[in-house]
């Protein structure tokens, strides 16, 4: 079994470990929970504060042409592209996931109903992120279309010809499985529907390459392993074979080709310039460009790849260790074991039955691991899923000694039962 000193080893060996010391991480705590809110880089403050002091207060009004900006939203696309295989001009960063996946869904029904008007579907996973099966709910409401949900394994049956559009995330939040992006694809066009996938929990985490899966649209978010801030601006992509065959339907100023000339007609930027909607928010902009480059920073030691292999490896260490330290305490593996088939989290599952209360255990044993200083998160089931302890693993800054202590951390709150406590039981607004 792996000890604490060979993962120390592990760690004087990498050649990923000098990234960690881009971040501010907080004394006393393992962070496992980069997969919801990345880590605060540590040229973020400065920079936000230059913005403030200097670029706003001193510059002003000026500061859209002198400071950048107002290319912002397409700088930070471009880096971002780097990231995800998409191309320069290809994304821009802006709006929220959830605002941006209403753009591109409603970009993606139109024109597949431009193509096929008897296509008046989206399928999509049960099990998606809900704010995903949400906007195609309100969007189903307005134009008239329908929302069918199917499990991951009945997606390519339900390919039919009634469907527009396929709409999936590609590393699903609750378990860490991960689709076949390219094949979906494939298997989508092979039947005429066009693809939007959801990148939340694949940019900065899992290698993505929009290009050669031929994908149609893409979103993703900036605050989860981009590193961007609570809330930072998300992200949108279009292939660019549909650029300027598509419709936006937020059809702001900042997305007209000459936002200036103030004409009253709107008129569409080319290009990816047209998802873009009103005035994007440049402090938030300033820290989201200080967690997309610390993702970047990575690209002289080996980029991705060299991310990927390490999240892996910490991800297989977790569970080894959790199933071999943590036996007993009815806790099973929600993660597919399978290397090609999981993102960077590894998630444990509690059935609901576990306890004779009824409840799963599950979110009071995230609550005394956080107090251990060992943040996690929780994601509750429902009737059929059971609840999920959720563990995310960043290459860019966790060690291999970090998830030795973790598990080590969840073995004696399992085994002093300490998540019976009743202040570990009392469920908060965000969990
Ligand atoms: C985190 C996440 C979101 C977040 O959407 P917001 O608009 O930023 O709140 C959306 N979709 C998925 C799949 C996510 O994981």
């Amino acid at each position: 079994m792996t000890t604490l000193r060979n993962c120390q080893q592990f760690d004087a060996q990498d050649p990923l470990r000098s990234l960690r010391d881009q971040f501010h991480l907080p004394a006393g705590v393992i962070y496992l929970d980069g997969n919801s809110l990345g880590v605060l880089p540590r040229t973020a403050a400065a920079r936000v504060a230059e913005v403030v002091t200097k670029e706003w207060g001193e510059g002003l009004i000026r500061s859209w042409n002198s400071a950048g900006w107002f290319e912002a939203p397409q700088r930070l696309g471009n880096k971002i592209a780097r990231l995800i295989g998409a191309g320069p001009g290809e994304v821009v960063a802006t709006d929220s996931t959830s605002v941006n996946l209403y753009k591109v869904l409603s970009a993606a029904f139109t024109l597949a109903q431009q193509d096929a008007p008897q296509r008046h579907k989206i399928v999509s996973e049960r099990s998606n992120f809900p704010t995903d099966l949400y906007i195609a709910q309100g969007m189903c409401k307005e134009r008239g279309c329908e929302l069918q949900l199917v499990e991951p394994d009945g997606i390519a049956a339900a390919l039919t010809p009634e469907v527009a559009v396929l709409m999936l995330t590609h590393v699903n939040y609750r378990t860490g499985a991960m689709h076949d992006m390219a094949a979906l694809t494939a298997a989508a066009h092979a039947a005429g529907v066009l693809t939007v996938w959801d990148l939340a929990h694949s940019a900065g985490a899992v290698p993505v390459d929009l290009t050669t899966a031929r994908a149609d649209f893409a979103i993703g978010c900036g605050y989860k392993y981009l590193n961007g801030g609570p809330g930072a601006p998300a992200f949108v992509w279009v292939n660019p074979r549909h650029a300027d065959r598509f419709w936006q339907p937020l059809s702001g100023w900042w997305g007209h080709a000459a936002p200036f000339a103030f004409t009253p007609d709107y008129q569409p930027a080319p290009g990816i310039g047209r998802y873009l909607c009103g005035t994007q928010p440049m402090i938030s902009m300033a820290a989201l460009e200080c967690g997309v480059d610390s993702v970047l920073a990575a690209e002289a030691i080996g980029g991705m790849a060299a991310l990927r292999a390490k999240s892996l490896t910490l991800s297989d260490l977790f569970i080894e260790l959790v199933e071999s330290r943590c036996a007993g305490h009815g806790l099973t593996l929600a993660t597919p074991r399978e290397r090609g088939r999981r993102g960077s989290q590894v998630c444990l599952a509690r059935a609901h039955s576990a306890e004779p209360s009824g409840t799963s255990g599950a979110y009071a044993m995230i609550q005394a691991l956080i107090a251990r200083g060992v943040i996690g998160d929780f994601r509750a089931g429902d009737g059929e899923q059971p609840d999920i302890l959720r563990f995310g693993f960043t290459p860019l800054y966790t060690r291999y000694a970090d998830v030795w202590n973790a598990v080590e951390q969840l073995r004696q709150v399992l085994q002093t039962s300490e998540w019976q406590a009743p202040q570990f039981n009392q469920q908060q607004s965000v969990t």
